[in-house]
């Protein structure tokens, strides 16, 4: 029997049971696993940390588009940075949307996504709509000049490639390719976990956009309970959308996860973490 053994967080590792390996290769950026496990499915993991399963993907990625897309209420053109999987591209599809343009450096992960974890991304890498780019994010934002009503970042965890993906001038950036109304959402780890984190994240927010904070998802393989996604906005508050409940009926979606109750409670986070959002950060560490 074989096990994957993740370890993230300083003396704690997570086992799942590799019951079929279906790949196991390494690129220029990173090494890529695709396993399947009786319980979860088939598993992505990227340099040995978990990236989505086919059990859980739908909490992880309805949250990620679907609060910020709602609240944000008319959005045309978005903007995914990583999210080689497809699932939160996918969930992004089911609004009516103009443009999706994806950017995801590492098209291994598309291509090997594409052909064998098609349950996440559907027919979503297909749709007309979509605009996949593989190339770097940051240099994205950085030199380019189309704008976007929603940006998310659906990236690896601040090591490697994804790093630079949670420091500041990244979030000036996005701020430049965003419209008074236009919304930046961003994962942000777990932080009963990642401390270092949040408190990093929520102070490079507030002092670039007017109105910023975070809201809250548990997702069973981001082991550590609450995993925490960071949003940030000139002019729309993702917290106190008058209409959402019309917005959310109009669309009329088939959700596992997200619902409006849900999009209005997840901002509700615990005292942990809402100590985390003021707390001055001197260094990142886990
Ligand atoms: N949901 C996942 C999580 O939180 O663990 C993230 C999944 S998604 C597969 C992460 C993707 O971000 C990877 O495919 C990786 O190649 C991509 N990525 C990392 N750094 C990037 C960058 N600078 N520009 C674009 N994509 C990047």
């Amino acid at each position: 029997m074989t096990w994957f053994q993740e370890h993230l967080h300083d003396g704690v590792s997570q086992s799942i049971r590799i019951d079929r390996l279906i790949f196991e290769g390494e690129t220029k950026f990173q090494k890529i696993q695709i396993f399947e496990n009786a319980t979860l499915g088939r598993v992505l993991a990227l340099d040995g940390i978990i990236q989505t399963t086919e059990a859980d993907e739908f909490m992880y990625h309805e949250m990620l588009a679907h609060v910020p897309l709602f609240g944000h209420g008319s959005a045309e053109r978005v903007l995914i940075i990583g999210g080689g999987d497809g699932g939160l591209l996918e969930e992004v599809l089911k609004h009516p949307v103009r443009k999706v343009v994806m950017v995801e450096i590492d098209g291994m992960v598309v291509d090997l996504c594409r052909q064998h974890l098609r349950s996440i991304s559907g027919a979503a890498f297909d749709d007309p709509r979509t605009n996949l780019i593989i190339g770097d994010g940051l240099e994205f934002v950085a030199k380019g000049n189309e704008n976007f009503d929603v940006i998310l970042v659906d990236s690896t965890d601040p090591d490697g490639p994804g790093k630079p993906l949670f420091e500041r001038s990244f979030y000036e950036n996005c701020k430049a390719r965003l419209g008074d109304w236009g919304v930046i959402a961003t994962q942000n780890g777990v932080p009963f976990f990642q401390h270092a984190e949040l408190s990093e994240t929520a102070g490079n927010l507030r002092s670039i956009y007017e109105y910023s904070g975070f809201y809250g998802v548990p997702v069973p393989t981001y082991a550590g309970g609450f995993m925490t996604l960071a949003w940030a906005s000139r002019g729309t508050d993702l917290k106190s959308a008058d209409d959402l409940e019309v917005r959310v009926r109009n669309l009329g979606l088939k959700l596992g996860y997200y619902t409006a109750d849900i999009h209005r409670a997840a901002f509700a986070l615990p005292g942990y973490i809402k100590s985390l959002e003021s707390k001055k950060q001197t260094s990142r560490g886990r």
